[in-house]
């Protein structure tokens, strides 16, 4: 997408060419090697891609309603390419056992569908305490058995789940080492900040690739656009499949898109700090009943262009911004040159598409006003901001929408919406749609 993204995929294509030969010359004849190492010359030439893939899951490790195998397979089998379990305040490992017969009334149908799928070899169960109860496995036991080199990936997470006062602060880690405690803010904004911080500060300690994002503000109405300005947070979702989270907002709160446009034009207009990225993702919790109103997967995802599908490719490719969000939309391709961005939605018969080019303009006034409730007294939401902050600049019906800057915009960024029904939405009425990250003028 940018310029500086493209120099860093040459130098990693470099780099990867470069470890191949070295290690191609040390290895036997070809013909002496078994058959998959064909599998590694194709790294030699490979170039960034879109990954299909999903930060935001939960799996009997904490409240959601199924093995983490059976979940990962699920993805697998959808067609995604990366998945990061992320329970409640914890990693999966270590030693756990859950009560069969016990909890969710779906668990018996959850070890039901879990021997038919992995066999009884690998399903664990015991007698403790006078109940039947099984085994839980470890990410770091499962994994070799569903991941596939350049097909299917999973990466370490935890929702790192906090609250100031009674609302909802939760962050995403993914590619955690280690689980983090959640730790506790003089505010909202704090609470973000010391959590966000943790992850930077593991990931400075191990030297592995971390990220961390805000999840959805609107859930508990935990989150304003005002908290949404702390340096250190660079993520959140502007989609959240999770039924209870509010993506839309309502008469006093914001929808989480607006919120997005309302930080975004403060972030860059008043306090010089970097963009707010938006990412999709389903925080799925229930895999046996399906439909509106049930917390299933696959609502919403982001695809990132990456050279190879490794968490930290993965990571990189994120932090580079070259990355969208989808509920079903696919672009095979988004170009940012000097002055123009532009689009290519891959298009299917019978579906139509609009795109809608957004953006705050740097004449928009940034004031606001406080909101307040019905004897006068000031609620302790998002202010009032102008309505165009995130105004709509251009639309287009076409397969290959196209913008260009006109100098006047502190951002751009796009939102696809087709006409096509999503399949198992997260309201009545929604249709599939993509987002692109905003696009600052150089
Ligand atoms: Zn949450
Ligand atoms: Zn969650």
């Amino acid at each position: 997408m940018s310029r500086r993204f493209r120099s860093v995929v040459a130098l990693g294509v470099a780099l990867g060419s470069l470890t191949v030969a070295v290690a191609w010359q040390s290895m036997p004849p070809a013909e002496s090697q078994p058959r998959s190492r064909a599998l590694l010359p194709v790294m030699r030439d490979a170039t960034a891609r879109f990954w299909k893939g999903n930060l935001h899951t939960h799996s009997l490790w904490s409240d959601g309603d199924d093995f983490p195998e059976m979940i990962a397979d699920w993805y697998q089998h959808q067609g995604y390419h990366f998945l990061a379990l992320t329970d409640h305040n914890v990693l999966s490992e270590g030693e756990k056992w859950i009560d069969l017969l016990e909890g969710q009334s779906s668990r018996a149908e959850a070890v039901g569908k879990y021997r038919k799928r992995f066999g009884s070899a690998w399903v664990e169960t015991r007698r403790f305490n006078g109940k039947e109860q099984v085994r839980l496995k470890p990410l770091a036991e499962f994994r070799s058995l569903l991941e596939q080199p350049g097909r299917f990936l999973l990466i370490p997470g935890e929702e790192i789940t906090h609250r100031f006062q009674l609302k909802p602060v939760h962050v995403n880690a993914i590619n955690l080492r280690d689980v983090i405690a959640p730790a506790g803010g003089t505010s909202v904004g704090e609470t973000i900040r010391v959590n966000v911080r943790a992850v930077a500060e593991q990931r400075k300690k191990t030297g592995r690739p971390m990220l961390a994002f805000l999840n959805h503000p609107n859930f508990g109405w935990g989150v304003r656009a005002e908290d949404l300005l702390i340096e250190e947070l660079r993520y959140f979702e502007v989609y959240n499949g999770h039924p209870s989270v509010r993506n839309y907002g309502d008469e006093i709160h914001p929808s989480s898109e607006r919120l997005w446009d309302i930080a975004l034009a403060l972030r860059l207009g008043r306090y010089g700090m970097p963009p707010l990225l938006g990412l999709g993702t389903d925080d799925a919790h229930a895999y046996h009943e399906w439909g509106i109103g049930k917390t299933n997967p696959g609502r919403g995802w982001i695809m990132v262009r990456a050279p190879f599908l490794t968490a930290e490719a993965i990571v990189k490719g994120i932090e580079t911004g070259d990355y969208y969000v989808s509920t079903g939309v696919i672009l095979d391709d988004v170009i940012r040159t000097k002055r123009t961005v532009q689009l290519r939605i891959r298009g299917e018969k019978g579906v139509a598409y609009k795109t809608e080019f957004i953006a705050t303009l740097r004449e928009t006034p940034l004031a606001s006003q406080p909101q307040y409730d019905k004897d006068g007294k000031e609620l302790d939401v998002t202010r009032r901001y102008h309505p165009e902050i995130g105004k709509t600049v251009a639309v287009s019906t076409g397969l290959e929408p196209s913008y260009e800057f006109t100098g006047k915009e502190r951002y751009v960024r796009a939102r696809v919406t087709s006409s096509r029904p999503h399949p198992n939405p997260y309201a009545k009425g929604d249709v599939e749609m993509a987002w692109t990250q905003p696009m600052l003028p150089e």
